[in-house]
């Protein structure tokens, strides 16, 4: 779950969003719809623990995220929070298998193979264990990516744009996929987004506006 109380946010004075009062349940599925620059990326961010808002209290899991000390935010992040973010910020250097792994280690949760084995299965990936990230499509990226977001169950699975380069077949494939894992973690998903093509699959929709 979280729940996001009077938040609000500005960039050098600028207001970026504001939100009075957002409650998402454990296993809800949520679309975040706004137009470019409405303030997408900064909830995300908040929600993420990764961006402190300039007002307001949020929280996630039962935890308020302004209470946490920035070195338990970091292992907090790790355990409860699943992020799919635009770029997917793979490390090229590691194979898929070790990109899960470090997930794994940076949570402090400890590394489990079997675990990171069963997501790759669970994607269709399990050849592509060894696989190093240039050597994948980015289709086979992107489920990396939220191999890598789900590795540690999270609480909360958190996706910026996850369709928008994506034709329509592979559209609803992303969405069947992130569905899927958020229900196998019973996470709650938030997917942001100004895809409209999507709009119409979810029940759950907080609409932001380009202008606070
Ligand atoms: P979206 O993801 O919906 O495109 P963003 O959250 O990226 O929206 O941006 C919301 C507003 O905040 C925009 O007006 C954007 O220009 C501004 N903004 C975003 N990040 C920064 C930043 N780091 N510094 C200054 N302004 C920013």
């Amino acid at each position: 779950m979280f729940q996001l109380r009077d938040v609000r946010h500005a960039y050098n004075g600028v207001d970026a969003l504001q939100i009075r009062d957002w409650l998402a349940e454990q296993g809800e599925h949520w679309l975040v719809l706004g137009p470019s620059g409405s303030g997408k990326t900064t909830l995300l961010h908040i929600l993420a623990g990764i961006l402190k808002p300039s007002y307001g209290e949020v929280i996630v899991a039962g935890n308020s995220l302004g209470k946490l000390k920035t070195s338990q935010l970091g292992r907090f992040r790790g355990r409860h929070i699943g992020i799919v973010l635009q770029r997917l910020h793979l490390l090229g250097s590691l194979t898929v298998a070790q990109n899960l792994l470090m997930a794994q280690f940076f949570s402090g949760l400890g590394e489990n193979l079997g675990r990171v084995h069963e997501v790759l299965e669970d994607l269709g990936l399990r050849h592509k264990a060894d696989a190093y990230p240039h050597e994948l499509s980015f289709g086979q990226a992107q489920r990396v990516a939220v191999a890598r977001a789900v590795v540690n169950r999270p609480t909360l699975l958190l996706a910026d744009e996850p369709t928008s380069n994506l034709d329509d077949a592979h559209c609803m494939q992303t969405l069947d996929l992130l569905e899927a894992q958020a229900r196998a973690c019973n996470a709650t998903l938030m997917i942001a987004t100004h895809d409209q093509r999507i709009k119409a699959r979810f029940r759950n929709q907080f609409i932001l506006d380009r202008q606070p």
